[in-house]
C-alpha cells in the first residue's frame, strides 16, 4: 500500500496501517556460524548435506545475505496477549526470506532473532542462544512425535552479544545471540486477522482472509460468505487436532496468546514452554503466568476455544451473520470431549470403546494427580501389562513413574488398587492380544520427550562452545517412540536438582 520510494529506509518502529507485512532486512552479524542444521528438514527443502557446507547456506540462514532475486519481509499482526487486547505486536523479530516450493509443498523460510522491523516495538528484534536452542530442538521434536508444528531448518550463532537481563548489582548480563531459521507453510496467526478488524479496516481483512483461501484453503472453494464460514471451521478442526496432540504427549505451550495461534492449526512459538514432568493439570513451565496460570496444561483446550472465539469475532465483519459461526465454536465443544476420550483411550490401551471408559479415565487422571507421577515413564509402562497380571504386579510396573514411591504406599495404595483392579477387568473385553496392544500403545505413548532439564543441559554446555549434548538430543528426539538402548538414561525421571530450577523459575516470555 503505496511504499514509499525506498522502504528500508522507512523501517522505524511505527503502526503499519492497511498491510500484511513491511519489507525489511536482515541485519548483518560480525561471526556468523551455523551450529545446526536439521537434516530432515533439509530433504524436505531439497537441498542436501553438501549445500549446508557453503558460505552462501551460512549467510542466507544468517541474514548476513540476501537469497537473489527474493525481497524479506516482516508481517504485521496484532494480538490478544493475557486475555487482554494488545494491539500491533508483530514481527517484532522474525523476518521472513523467501517462499519455495519442493515435491509439490510450499515452504515460508523464516529467521527468528535477525533484527529490528517496523513492528519491534521497545525491543532489540534479537534472539539469544538459550532460547534459540528450546526453539530448534523442540519444534523438531514435535514434528517427530507427529505434532503439527512450525519445523526449524538451521540454528546459528550470529557472533554478537545481546543483552538480556540487568542483574541485582545493576551490571548488564550479556548472552549469546543466536539465529533460528523456521520453516512452516504459512506464519499467519489468529492475530494477522484481529488486526485489521480492530482497525475498522474490513478492506485489507477480506485481502487478507481471501489470500489465505486462495493459498491454503483453496479445496474449500472461490472466497465467498460460505466459504469464510468453512474456512473458520477448518481452523478450528486443525486447533482442536493440535491441542489434543499436545494433551497427549503433555506438552504446555506456556503462552497461548491469539497471536501465537497458527491459522493452519500449527504449533507455533516456542518460548516459556514445558514439558509435563509429574502428571499435574494445573501445572505452567510460564513464570509471568504464575499466579492465574491462565495457560496451564488443563487449561490448554478451553484457551484454544476463548482464541477461536477471538477469531470469530475477527471474521465477523466479513460474514456478518453469528449464527454460523457460533456454530463453529458450539461443534468444538461438542467434539472436543469426545476426542480427547478417544485419545485418551489408545493411550491407555483401549481399541473398543465402551460407555464407561470415560469415567475410567478420568478416574486415573485423578489418581494420577495425587501423588508426583512421571507422565511419560508412566504411559510408556502401562503398556508392560499383560491382562492376566495381578492388581500388585501392574502397581509393580508402574511404580518406577512415582517421584516419591514411599508416598505412594502410604496414602494412595488404594487409590491405585482401586484403578487397577477396574483396568484389568476392563482390558479382558479387549481382543488385541498383550502384544499388539503394547505396540500400539507405545505408538502413541513416547519414549523420550524434551524434559526442562535436558534442554537446560544442551544450552548449559552450548554457552561453553560445546555442542555435543544438542547434537544427541537432536538424535535421540528424531524417534521418541522407538527404545533407543544407547539413550536409556534420558528414560528417567527428571532428576531432584532440577525440580522447581529449570521450567518453572526461569521461563518467562523474554527471550
Ligand atoms: P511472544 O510472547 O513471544 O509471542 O512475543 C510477542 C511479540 O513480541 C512477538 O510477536 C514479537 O513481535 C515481539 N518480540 C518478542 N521478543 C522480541 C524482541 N527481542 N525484539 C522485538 N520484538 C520482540
Ligand atoms: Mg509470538
Ligand atoms: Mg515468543
Amino acid at each position: 500500500n503505496e511504499l514509499p520510494a525506498d522502504p528500508i529506509q522507512e523501517n522505524t518502529r511505527r503502526q503499519v496501517a492497511q498491510a500484511c507485512f513491511s519489507y525489511v532486512t536482515p541485519q548483518k552479524t560480525s561471526h556468523p556460524k551455523i551450529i545446526h542444521v536439521s537434516d530432515t528438514m533439509l530433504k524436505e527443502l531439497g537441498l542436501s548435506e553438501a549445500d549446508i557446507t557453503s558460505e552462501e547456506f551460512k549467510n542466507v540462514f544468517t541474514g548476513n545475505e540476501v537469497f537473489p532475486n527474493t525481497q524479506p519481509y516482516a508481517m504485521c499482526y496484532g494480538g490478544h496477549q493475557f486475555g487482554h487486547w494488545a494491539g500491533q505486536l508483530g514481527d517484532g523479530r522474525a523476518i521472513n526470506l523467501f517462499e519455495t516450493v519442493y515435491q509439490n509443498k510450499n515452504w515460508a523460510l523464516q529467521l527468528k532473532g535477525a533484527g529490528e522491523t517496523p513492528y519491534s516495538r521497545n525491543a532489540d528484534g534479537l534472539a539469544v542462544l538459550r532460547s534459540s536452542i528450546r526453539e530448534y530442538l523442540c519444534s523438531e521434536a514435535m514434528y517427530h512425535l507427529g505434532v503439527p508444528t512450525t519445523r526449524a531448518l538451521s540454528l546459528a550463532l550470529s557472533g554478537d552479544q545481546v543483552l538480556r537481563d540487568v542483574m541485582y548489582d545493576g551490571n548488564p548480563a550479556y548472552e549469546k545471540g543466536a539465529i533460528v531459521c523456521r520453516a512452516a507453510k504459512s506464519f499467519l496467526r489468529f492475530g494477522s486477522y484481529q488486526l485489521f478488524p480492530a482497525r475498522g479496516d474490513v478492506k485489507t481483512l477480506k485481502t487478507l482472509v481471501d489470500y489465505t483461501i486462495r493459498n491454503h484453503f483453496s479445496y474449500l472453494g472461490e472466497p465467498s460468505k460460505q466459504t469464510y464460514v468453512a474456512f473458520f471451521k477448518e481452523v478450528a478442526e486443525r486447533s482442536l487436532k493440535m491441542v489434543i496432540h499436545w494433551q497427549r504427549v503433555g506438552f504446555v505451550h506456556g503462552v497461548m496468546n491469539t497471536d501465537n495461534m497458527s491459522i493452519l492449526g500449527l504449533t507455533i512459538d516456542y518460548g516459556p514452554y514445558g514439558w509435563l514432568e509429574g502428571y499435574d493439570h494445573g501445572w505452567t513451565p510460564n513464570t509471568t503466568d504464575n499466579t492465574h496460570k491462565r495457560y496451564r496444561y488443563g487449561a490448554q483446550p478451553e484457551i484454544v476455544l476463548w482464541n477461536l472465539y477471538q477469531l470469530a469475532n475477527a471474521l465477523y465483519p466479513l460474514i456478518k451473520e453469528a449464527a454460523p459461526l457460533e456454530a463453529v465454536l458450539e461443534n468444538y465443544q461438542e467434539q472436543f470431549p469426545e476426542k480427547y476420550v478417544q485419545m485418551m483411550r489408545e493411550k491407555i490401551g483401549l481399541f473398543s470403546s465402551k460407555e464407561s471408559d470415560g469415567k475410567l479415565i478420568a478416574d486415573l487422571e485423578e489418581v494420577l494427580q495425587k501423588a508426583e507421577t512421571d507422565m511419560t515413564i508412566f504411559f510408556r509402562l502401562l503398556a508392560t501389562i499383560l491382562k492376566e497380571d495381578t492388581v500388585e504386579k501392574a502397581i509393580e510396573k508402574i511404580a518406577k513413574a512415582f517421584y516419591t514411591p514411599s508416598e505412594v504406599v502410604a496414602e494412595i495404595k488404594t487409590s491405585w488398587e482401586n484403578w487397577f483392579q477396574n483396568y484389568l477387568e476392563r482390558l479382558q473385553s479387549e481382543t488385541v492380544s498383550d502384544e499388539e496392544r503394547k505396540r500400539k500403545m507405545n505408538a502413541v505413548n513416547p519414549k523420550y520427550v524434551l524434559r526442562n532439564y535436558m534442554a537446560q543441559l544442551a544450552i548449559d554446555d552450548a554457552n561453553k562452545n560445546d555442542f555435543s549434548l544438542l547434537n544427541e538430543l537432536c538424535t535421540l528426539l528424531k524417534n521418541p517412540y522407538d527404545e533407543q538402548p544407547e539413550y536409556e538414561k534420558w528414560f528417567a525421571k527428571r532428576p531432584e536438582w532440577a525440580r522447581n530450577k529449570v521450567g518453572s523459575s526461569m521461563l518467562s516470555c523474554s527471550s
